[in-house]
């Protein structure tokens, strides 16, 4: 089992049934399966998207300053944070949002060691405003953040069940592969996550799973090593 792991959650899950915003269902879902994996005795660290909220490359294409939009889409990843904090705190389990932006007291500044003390005393740091500078995605952010908090693996909790040859919800021969090296994700040229992200993680030799976050039980289960997702690995 992973002794540390990076959980990534896109913003645009959260939004559930919704179209827009916080699903309050949604929400509770993450935060029971993130409690029963922290009562395992996982240190766990999230990073959590905004596109339910904002995403600053659509906001230019609405005629907006790039780098601003990018900063509204920081606060949007902010603002899901704390709603997750919220649900976790609901259900007893300690959380604290580190913003990579000082805006304290929303949340406290993050900085790798602070971010290990909480998850080695048993709190779930929650890694808020991706990384914190513009023309990035939360992915990026989550592969950086899991290399510096020293993480086994980075989770990447999606709505489908992995990686697929196509894009399962647009093809349905579409098949998926149980696990894949980074450099096939280039070659295949497969959107699994921006280049810059899995880079980073290639580079750094921090494996993926991508999986489906949105099914109930899923969480626990790839933490016991159930192959449910895909795995991305180097050779
Ligand atoms: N963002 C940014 N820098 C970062 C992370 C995020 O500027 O390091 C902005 C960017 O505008 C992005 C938005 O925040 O569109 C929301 O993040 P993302 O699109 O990754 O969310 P997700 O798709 O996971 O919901």
């Amino acid at each position: 089992m992973y002794k540390r792991i990076l959980l990534k959650l896109s913003g645009e899950s959260l939004m559930g049934s919704k179209q827009y915003g916080i699903d309050e269902v949604r929400l509770a879902e993450y935060a029971q399966q993130i409690k029963q994996i922290a009562d395992m005795g996982v240190q766990i660290g999230i990073v959590i998207g905004g596109g339910n909220i904002f995403r600053g490359l659509s906001g230019a294409g609405k005629g907006f300053d790039r780098v601003k939009g990018d900063q509204m889409g920081m606060l949007a990843t902010t603002i899901n944070a704390l709603g997750l904090s919220s649900a976790l705190n609901a259900i007893g389990q300690k959380a604290r949002v580190l913003t990579a932006i000082n805006m304290f007291p929303i949340g406290e500044q993050y900085s790798k060691w602070r971010a290990i003390e909480l998850m080695e005393k048993g709190e779930i740091a929650i890694l808020a405003g991706g990384t914190g500078c513009p023309y990035f995605t939360t992915d990026t952010g989550s592969a950086l953040r899991g290399i510096e908090i020293e993480a086994d693996v980075m989770l990447k909790g999606t709505r489908v069940d992995g990686i697929y040859t196509a894009d399962p919800e647009k093809d349905p021969s579409a098949t998926k592969f149980d696990k894949i090296t980074y450099d096939e994700i280039y070659q295949k040229g497969l959107k699994v996550m921006d280049l810059t992200a899995t880079t980073l993680c290639r580079d750094n030799k921090l494996p993926i799973i991508v999986f489906n976050m949105d099914k109930m039980g899923n969480l626990v289960k790839v933490m016991q090593g159930e192959n449910i997702g895909t795995l991305v690995y180097e050779k």
